[in-house]
């Protein structure tokens, strides 16, 4: 084993930085490890404004991204970035990571505070693995750019959907937004612009059978409710159909609901002793928010710190 820490925490997403922050005022001995080079999480990808996180309206989740990171290191929290962690054995309190150099360690725990979110789901048709592989997974914050003057494909009818269209659109893209049924989960300060864009087409109960593209992707098979398969020529596809638990770490290790989210207790706490699971990995998107990930890190980190206590105790 290369190093031993009380409290190891996977994620430095808003959840995992606010673990962190407790660890640290707790006396903990405490690691955080974030695969990415930069803390944040998912707030990056919140390009609108962050009026829902109480006493701190932010202009974007960039902004709030600089609040939460200047506090972790104004604390002194111990914290590696651009650390993958690739494997975790309960049973031995340890797990196996490539750090940011290439190098691989070993690291120990006695507790151990998951915060690593959630992740796009996927379509699972045919073409989607070979457009995944050819590097094709876009962001429309990040690649708005790229798409002004093209024809992309937006799929879903929740937030990011529509944030996504909207971005595209905004910035020249021709959208075609496709989406199951006529129900649309997306807030209403994403719809009615959505839905007022001369640059966005709405295709609803539309399912995406097929993609297709040699060398990169130049279109889309959809079927319609009709029966009839249509064919759409896009550049790009942005698939946003929801999100999954990043919980494959966790995975036989822990009880998880039928969609892998870990079942945890009032504090976090998992199936599995001292192990805590909190942030988007834990909950359901309709409760999940900057608000209840910081909320549910600061009573996991208390918990753990009364766990770390009494396994110290009983040593
Ligand atoms: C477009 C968009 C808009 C949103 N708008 C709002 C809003 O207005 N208000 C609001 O409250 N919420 C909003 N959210 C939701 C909010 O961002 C999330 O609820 C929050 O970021 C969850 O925090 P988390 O720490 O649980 O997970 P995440 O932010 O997902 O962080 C998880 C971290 O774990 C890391 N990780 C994963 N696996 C590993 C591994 N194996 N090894 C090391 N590190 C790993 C990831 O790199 C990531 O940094 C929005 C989300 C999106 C996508």
């Amino acid at each position: 084993m290369n190093r031993q820490r009380d409290v190891v925490i996977l994620g430095g997403g808003p959840a995992g930085m606010t673990a962190a922050l407790w660890c640290r005022r707790l006396g903990l001995s405490h690691l955080l490890l974030e695969a990415e080079e930069r803390l944040g999480g998912q707030l990056f990808a919140i390009q609108n404004e962050v009026i829902d996180y109480p006493a701190v309206p932010v202009k974007s989740g960039a902004e709030l991204q600089v609040k939460f990171a200047a506090h972790v290191e104004l604390l002194g929290c111990e914290i590696e970035r651009g650390v993958w962690v690739r494997e975790v054995h309960l049973a031995e309190r340890l797990m196996r990571v490539r750090l940011a150099n290439g190098g691989e360690e070993q690291i120990g725990f006695r507790g151990l505070i998951a915060a690593t979110g959630g992740a796009e789901r996927r379509l699972g048709v045919p073409g989607e693995q070979e457009m995944i592989d050819r590097g094709e997974v876009y962001s429309a914050t990040r690649d708005r750019e790229r798409f002004a003057g093209k024809r992309a494909a937006v799929v879903g009818g929740g937030d990011r959907a529509f944030e996504g269209a909207l971005l595209l659109a905004e910035h020249g893209a021709d959208v075609v937004l496709i989406h199951r049924s006529e129900q649309f989960r997306a807030r209403e300060e994403f719809l009615q612009p959505v839905l007022a864009h001369p640059k966005i087409e709405l295709l609803t109960h539309a399912k995406v059978e097929r993609i297709y593209g040699e060398r990169a992707v130049q279109g889309v098979e959809v079927a319609l409710r009709d029966g009839t398969v249509q064919q759409l020529e896009v550049q790009g596809l942005f698939v946003r159909i929801g999100v999954e638990p990043n919980s494959h770490l966790l995975r036989g290790q822990v009880a998880t609901d039928a969609e892998g989210y870990p079942l945890v207790d009032a504090t976090g706490q998992t199936s599995f002793p001292g192990v805590f699971a909190v942030g988007d990995l834990c909950t359901r998107p309709l409760y999940s928010g900057i608000a209840s990930a910081v909320g549910q890190a600061m009573i996991a980190a208390k918990q753990v710190s009364l766990y770390v206590e009494q396994k110290g105790a009983e040593l």
